[in-house]
């Protein structure tokens, strides 16, 4: 059994009390803080303004998380890159590593597999494992800075797993990556995805951490959504638009919709209206994406489909885009990689 902490994933106050209780002085969680989190040491050795005693100590009570890049996909057209990560248990997930003109932005994993059960997810299809620490979170950040050498200006919590379902992780992560002796990002530039785990919305609202809150909406029926989402049947949309109503006015913040289109599935006229209907009356930006082909189903759509949808819902005066395709070339839709690695073990 590992007795020792995951220093990682330990919030400044909470590094600072643990050192108190080692005799320390305050100041010295600020040192440690900027070496784990600015410096990004791999070793409690390289702390060099540290004596040696305390850099023993720190050996003796903490681990510092690693995580293992075991595949890297680089899109050849657009400068994606797709990594897949071992992590210390050897369990799997997968970040990516978007380019855009605004400046880098990183996808990453909140859950090594998910238990949502979105139809046309690859992530739910390998099955759910566990919760991501806050380390293993965070250290998808900086191992992919260290592998790339390029600088994350954005994140999106879109990967593999369902953040608010492991919502005390996620929000020691937003913490840690915030704080200014750690990564120091602001939380504008954070978007958060769920598939509307209604409960955790309000909670979320409340700490009014100022993140984007992006709802993966899909269809404005719920007879349609529960097919396609089954959290749908506990959380219907009548209850989750009445979560984003509150999140935007406790927080000020637009809510994101996420639409991924389906050829027949959710793409007609009145999809369109239902979903302006919806929206109406609450500052809002519905992302149309044309829905990833996983092997599993047989979901298909194009970006000519998604236009035509979009230019529809932009003349019922919605605020709708299409988004960018990204490393096409690489199969970027998420779960895929960590599924092939699975099915190899
Ligand atoms: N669990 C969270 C975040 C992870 S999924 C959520 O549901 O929002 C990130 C986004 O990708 C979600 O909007 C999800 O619905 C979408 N997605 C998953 N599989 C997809 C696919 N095959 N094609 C298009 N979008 C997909």
């Amino acid at each position: 059994m590992n007795l020792l902490t995951d220093i990682l994933s330990l919030t400044k106050d909470e590094l600072t009390e643990r050192l108190s209780k080692m005799g320390e002085k305050p100041f010295r969680a600020g040192q440690i803080y900027r070496w784990l989190h600015q410096k990004r040491v791999t070793g409690f050795e390289e702390m060099s303004d540290l004596s040696l005693t305390l850099r023993e100590k720190l050996e003796n009570e903490f681990t510092l998380c690693r995580i293992e890049p075991v595949r890297i996909l680089k899109s050849q057209v657009d400068g994606t890159v797709k990594i897949l990560y071992r992590l210390p248990d050897g369990n799997h997930i997968e970040t990516v590593l978007m380019s855009y003109e605004h400046g880098d932005s990183l996808c990453v994993s909140t859950q090594a597999g998910c238990k949502m059960g979105c139809r046309f997810c690859a992530s739910t299809i390998a099955g759910f494992k566990r919760n991501l620490e806050p380390s293993e979170i965070l250290s998808q950040l900086y191992e992919t800075e260290r592998q790339t050498g390029r600088k994350v200006s954005s994140i999106v919590l879109m990967g593999i797993g369902e953040p608010l379902d492991n919502f005390d992780n996620v929000v020691k992560f937003l913490r840690i990556l915030s704080s200014p002796d750690g990564a120091n990002m602001s939380l504008r530039h954070v978007s958060l995805s769920t598939c509307g785990l209604v409960d955790r919305i309000y909670d979320l609202a409340e700490l009014n951490l100022g993140l984007t809150l992006s709802i993966s909406l899909h269809s404005p029926y719920d007879e349609k959504r529960s097919e396609l989402m089954p959290v749908n049947r506990r959380y219907p949309i009548t209850e989750l638009m009445r979560a984003c109503r509150d999140y935007f006015s406790v927080t000020g913040r637009r809510i994101s919709f996420e639409y991924a289109l389906i050829d027949g599935e959710n793409d007609s006229l009145e999809d369109a209206r239902a979903l302006c209907g919806l929206v109406s009356g609450m500052p809002s930006h519905i992302n149309i994406i044309p829905v990833n082909k996983i092997k599993e189903r047989s979901y298909r759509s194009d970006r000519s489909s998604a236009q035509r949808f979009c230019k529809t819902l932009c003349g019922l005066g919605v605020n709708a885009t299409v988004r960018r395709t990204l490393g096409a070339d690489i199969n970027a839709a998420c779960g895929q990689l960590r599924r092939e690695e699975e099915q190899k073990a």
